[in-house]
């Protein structure tokens, strides 16, 4: 193919190769001891199928566990942010484990190389840096097995993607973007829909780059998210009216939600950089849940690495609005006015008048998209 002469234009995947680790069924798989993944695991085992977590190859053994939970960094020395681990309840009889979903449809196997104790706390206060088991992330991790289980993942049958149309793994993200003769990308993670503050910064930060990768997540969110269905709607109605198309890939990220803020951040950004791309947009709060993270947290955490250290080129992003004395977006980098001037909704607010069929202000909201979200409110 062609595309990899053009794809060398592109920044290279974290660790310096695409991992894939898919493959054939192996004869007897049916045989073999099944661990039942959950939905967390599941996202992971796909990322890591697809390359999305290059250059890991399976669940974090013993070693890099430590490493992350302590360094941010593999064993390697190579940044990564947050463990990636397979919990179970027993140690498994025999060194391979067939990995199945909740309905017990095998998706995969690991040959285990590592079987650990960890502790939980621990791992939620230097993960979520909170022992809170009110922290979603941290309840999660409460609630798992005792064990990690390590090892080489290989996949031989991939989750169903909940938008085909939006499924793209690394390699056809980095395809889609050479073809376009992209070299500099900025990558934009969402788990909400896009109103005018975020549409901002999206397009502040595309006028300095080629192009730009809308990234929803679609893996597992809290239950109040806005749900998937409704996003991706909002997705499609926003960028077919308000950003021209050849500048623009829409793809959908299937990692879970750990709500892990500052080190999510991290993670985030270097699985958009095995995506392809160069820039990642950090907003204010990202990947934070209540009030666990400082609202610049997730900002500053990037000055624990040396700035070679990541290659992704983070971009860093205040809160914008509409401010009606500078007629434009602004944000109070850029606009001297009173908040008076400024139109701003809080989320209970906009929830509320979309509850009720009310269309929220067009400097708030694009009228196509709070369409979209009456319309999922009443049903
Ligand atoms: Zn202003």
């Amino acid at each position: 193919m062609s595309v990899a002469a053009t794809e060398t234009k592109l920044i290279a995947p974290h660790g310096g190769e695409l991992v894939d680790r898919t493959g054939e069924r192996p004869e007897g798989v049916e045989r073999l001891e099944t661990l039942t993944l959950t939905s967390r695991e599941l996202s992971d085992l796909d990322m890591l199928a697809c390359g999305a977590l290059s250059p890991l190859e399976g669940f974090l053994g013993r070693e890099d566990y430590e490493s992350v939970l302590e360094t941010m960094r593999l064993a390697s020395g190579l940044p990564w942010a947050l463990p990636v681990c397979l919990a179970a309840e027993a140690p498994p009889k025999g060194d391979r484990l067939a990995l199945a979903d909740s309905a017990g449809r095998i998706l995969g196997v690991l040959d285990v190389s590592d079987v650990y104790e960890y502790d939980k706390e621990r791992e939620a206060q230097q993960a979520f840096r909170t022992m809170d088991a009110a922290h979603p992330g941290v309840a999660r991790l409460y609630g798992q097995g005792q064990l990690y289980v390590a090892g080489r993942a290989t996949v031989f049958d991939r989750l169903d993607p909940p938008f085909p149309e939006l499924a793209k793994d690394p390699m056809e993200t980095r395809a889609a973007f050479a073809e376009r003769g992209w070299k500099r990308v900025v990558g934009f993670q969402t788990r909400n829909p896009i109103h005018r503050a975020h549409e901002y910064l999206t397009k502040v930060a595309l006028e300095t780059v080629d192009g730009l990768l809308v990234h929803p997540l679609v893996g597992e969110t809290k239950s109040d998210d806005v749900p998937v269905a409704t996003r991706v709607e909002c997705y499609h109605v926003l960028l077919d009216g308000y950003y021209p198309p050849g500048r623009v890939v829409l793809a959908a990220f299937p990692a879970a939600m750990r709500y892990a803020g500052p080190r999510e951040a991290i993670w985030h950004a270097i699985c958009r950089k095995n995506y392809g791309c160069s820039h990642f947009i950090v907003g204010r709060d990202h990947a934070g849940v209540g009030d666990y993270y400082g609202t610049y947290d997730a900002q500053l955490i990037f000055d624990e690495f040396e700035p070679h250290e990541l290659d992704v080129e983070p971009m860093f992003f205040e809160h914008s609005f509409w401010c009606r004395a500078c007629g434009s977006m602004a944000s109070a980098k850029t606009c001297p006015h009173d908040a008076e001037q400024h139109v701003f909704l809080s989320g209970t607010k906009v929830r509320e008048m979309l509850a009720t069929g009310e269309l929220p202000p067009k400097e708030f909201s694009r009228p196509e998209v709070a369409a979209v979200l009456i319309e999922a409110y009443r049903a």
